[in-house]
C-alpha cells in the first residue's frame, strides 16, 4: 500500500529530517509556519509544499517543534485524518505525550511521542536515535518511516517514555557540559594546555560526546556554531527536573545543573549555541576555555 507522509516543522532538525523521506515515500508533503522554508525544501528535495490541512491527510505525520506546548496549540485547530500515526519528533514534555495519546486516540489517530538524538549532523546523515512511547502496534507501523531517518530506533514504553529518556539523556550531557567547562578552566588556570589534556581525557575515562566533541569542536576554536540552540536545552534540563520532583526524588546534581544551564540561556541570545555555556563559566572564573 503507498502511503503517504507528512512533515512538520521544517526547523534545524526538520528540515534536514524531511529531506531523507522522498528517498523512500513517493508523496512527501511538507508543512512549515514561515512558508518559504518549505518551498525550498520542496524544491530541494523533491518534496510537497502542503497548507497545514493538507499535511495532516497524511498516513504518517512527522511533527519537530521547538515545545510540547506548540504541538498542542497546532493539534487544537486540526481535523487530522482518521487513521493516521502522528510521529513527534519535538523534545517534548511526557505529561502533554499522555493527554494528546487520549485526545487523539478519540478521533482514530494514534500519538507516538518519538524524540531523536544525533543532532543536526544525525539529521543530515540519518544517523538520528529515536526513543519512542506509546502504542507498539503504531510503533511497528511508523518503523519503516523512522528507520528512513534514524539508525538506532527504540520503542521504550507508554506515552511518554520517550519524551522521559531524551529529558534524561539532555541533561545527562548537561551536567558533563557544565563539569567539563569547570574542569577546563582549572586546567587552563593551572597553566595546562586545553588541547593536549583533552586528548588525554579523551582516552580516559572522563571522556563523553562533550569532551569528544563539543569542547574541541565548538568550544576551543571559538567557533559556538548555531545548530542547537540553548534555551532548548533549558528547556530538556526544566523537563528533566520537573520529572526529578514529580517523582518527589533528591537528585541535587540535576537541580543544580538546570539552574545553571537555565543562568546561562537567560545571559545569551535566544538563538545562541548550547555550547556558549562555557562563556558563562569565563564570567564567572575570568579564564578562557581555549
Ligand atoms: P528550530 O528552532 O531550528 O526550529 C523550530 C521549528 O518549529 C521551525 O520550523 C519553526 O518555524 C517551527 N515553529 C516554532 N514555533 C512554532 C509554532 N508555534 N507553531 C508552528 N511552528 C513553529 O528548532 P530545532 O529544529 O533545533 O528543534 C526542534 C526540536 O528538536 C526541539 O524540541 C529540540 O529540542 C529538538 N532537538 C534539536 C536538536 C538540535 O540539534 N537542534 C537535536 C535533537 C532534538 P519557523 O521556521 O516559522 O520559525
Amino acid at each position: 500500500m503507498t502511503q503517504t507522509l507528512s512533515f512538520i516543522g521544517l526547523g534545524a532538525m526538520g528540515y534536514r529530517m524531511a529531506a531523507h523521506l522522498p528517498k523512500n515515500f513517493t508523496q512527501v508533503l511538507v508543512w512549515n509556519r514561515t512558508s518559504n522554508k518549505a518551498q525550498a525544501h520542496a524544491k530541494q528535495y523533491g518534496t510537497q509544499v502542503a497548507t497545514l490541512e493538507e499535511a495532516v491527510q497524511a498516513d504518517i505525520i512527522f511533527s519537530c517543534l521547538p515545545t510540547s506546548a506548540d504541538v498542542e496549540a497546532l493539534i487544537k485547530t486540526l481535523s487530522i485524518k482518521s487513521g493516521a500515526i502522528w510521529v513527534d519528533c519535538t523534545s517534548g514534555v511526557p505529561e502533554s505525550a499522555k493527554k494528546l495519546k487520549i485526545e487523539l486516540q478519540e478521533k482514530g489517530v494514534s500519538y507516538l511521542d518519538a524524540p531523536v538524538s544525533g543532532q543536526t549532523i544525525g539529521a543530515e546523515n540519518a544517523t538520528l536515535t529515536f526513543m519512542v512511547g506509546g502504542d507498539p502496534t503504531a510503533f511497528k507501523q511508523a518503523l519503516p518511516a523512522m528507520q528512513v531517518l534514524g539508525k538506532l530506533i527504540k520503542h521504550v514504553g507508554d506515552s511518554g517514555s520517550g519524551f522521559a529518556v531524551k529529558a534524561v539523556n539532555n541533561m545527562l550531557m548537561a551536567v558533563h557540559l557544565c563539569a567539563a567547562c569547570e574542569g577546563a578552566s582549572t586546567l587552563k588556570s593551572h597553566g595546562v594546555n586545553l588541547q593536549e589534556a583533552f586528548e588525554c581525557i579523551n582516552a580516559s575515562s572522563g571522556q563523553s560526546t562533550v569532551t569528544s566533541a563539543v569542547l574541541p569542536q565548538r568550544i576551543f576554536n571559538r567557533s559556538f556554531p548555531d545548530t542547537f540552540a540553548l534555551s532548548l536545552l533549558a528547556k530538556d534540563t526544566g523537563i528533566a527536573l520537573d520529572l526529578v520532583q514529580s517523582a518527589k526524588l533528591s537528585a541535587p546534581v540535576i537541580a543544580a545543573s538546570q539552574s545553571l544551564i537555565q543562568a546561562a540561556s537567560n545571559l545569551v541570545e535566544h538563538q545562541s549555541d548550547f555550547s556558549n555555556v562555557a562563556k558563562m563559566y569565563e564570567m564567572f572564573n575570568k579564564v578562557t576555555i581555549e
